[in-house]
């Protein structure tokens, strides 16, 4: 199993963040790539940089008019006047009734779900080479290799279509996913971060062709709020293909296992050939967002669970954030899941 990772994915160094309506620091910390890194080189995996695969398969995904705010706002936002140093936002539109406004601050309202997401000089570059990350990882399943983890940061699966969110600017797990289906796959994705995969959740949600499984923290009451409910089951041809198990709040290794379990048995019956893991590291019992009580040898058993499914995998880091264990829990899930990889994943 070889890890793809860019240099440039550090540069994004967010630094304002709202949480409760109290100004924190970001916990979308660069550093966190020191951890990860580190942790699957003390596993001796090959790191390898990702090719340039340009714009073509990130644009499958999102939609131009998102791209081209993407890349250009930040400089349109030097230009007003005392704007802050971080593109954002303080107004959005009423639901999606609303006009496209050509001014900066409504562009930010309208392409930036919340405030942490907030974008600098830096932030194209390294979403741009953590999306090139996931598809590189996808081509070398798809040319054969058992499985491949996407050092992906920033992370992606709350961005959709034409909309950041929490920490994600470009949707790296449905970028892969797309790339998997137009080599002619029927991929599934398991998301097992602390989050709802929301993003992901929409840019499929209409469709039949790829299934998205989620098994996140209940979000009645914890983010992503408005999206990761069970009765989200999705529409039209994708009526069916979307399957959410929220858990309550503190749920530890067994009742993690458990609704993993009920995901696993949908993947199988959607017989899918590909799997792309959602790998949020954050259901940890340790980890600042403190939502779920994962512990290090459990994220081994959800490894080995996911690995147990014997298809070729992707897999996509998702969040995690600066913990000391945060690099042990990626070597316990790699370990889980390289040990009982059927397709002899070393
Ligand atoms: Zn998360």
């Amino acid at each position: 199993m070889k890890t793809v990772f860019h240099e440039a994915q550090r540069l994004h160094d967010p630094k304002h963040f709202l949480s409760s309506g109290a100004q924190k620091p970001n916990p979308e910390q660069p550093a966190r790539v020191d951890a990860l890194l580190g942790a699957v080189k003390a596993m001796e995996i090959e790191v390898v940089a990702p090719p340039d695969h340009g714009l073509g398969p990130i644009a499958e995904v999102h939609t131009a008019e998102y791209l081209q705010f993407l890349q250009t706002i930040y400089q349109r936002w030097l230009r007003i006047p005392e704007a802050s140093d971080e593109v954002i936002p303080n107004i959005h539109p009423d639901r999606r009734t609303a006009s496209y406004p050509k001014s900066a601050v409504g562009q930010a309202g309208y392409h930036q779900a919340d405030t942490a997401c907030p974008i600098s000089e830096e932030t194209w570059d390294s979403a741009y080479w953590s999306a090139q990350s996931a598809l590189a990882a996808a081509d070398l399943v798809l040319s054969g290799d058992a499985c491949a983890y996407a050092l992906c940061r920033p992370p992606g699966h709350h961005a959709f279509a034409d909309l950041a969110g929490g920490f994600c600017f470009l949707n790296n797990t449905a970028i892969a996913a797309q790339s998997c289906v137009q080599a002619g796959l029927r991929p599934a994705i398991l998301d097992v971060d602390l989050h709802h995969g929301n993003g992901t959740q929409g840019v499929f949600y209409a469709r039949g062709d790829v299934l998205t499984v989620s098994i996140h923290a209940d979000p009645t009451r914890y983010y992503p709020f408005f999206w990761g409910h069970a009765h989200e089951r999705g529409e039209g041809a994708g009526l069916g293909a979307n399957l959410n198990l929220p858990i309550p709040r503190g749920t530890a290794d067994d009742g993690f296992l458990e609704a993993l379990a009920g995901g696993l048995t949908r993947i199988r019956a959607f017989a899918p050939d590909m799997l792309i893991v959602a790998l949020g590291l954050d259901p940890f019992e340790g980890d600042p967002f403190g939502g779920l009580a994962v512990t290090t040898p459990g994220f081994a058993r959800i490894g080995a669970a996911a690995a147990g499914l014997g298809l070729p995998s992707v897999i996509v880091q998702e969040g995690g954030y600066l913990c000391p264990e945060l690099g042990a829990n990626l070597q316990s899930f790699l370990g889980g899941f390289l040990d009982a990889h059927k397709l002899g994943a070393r």
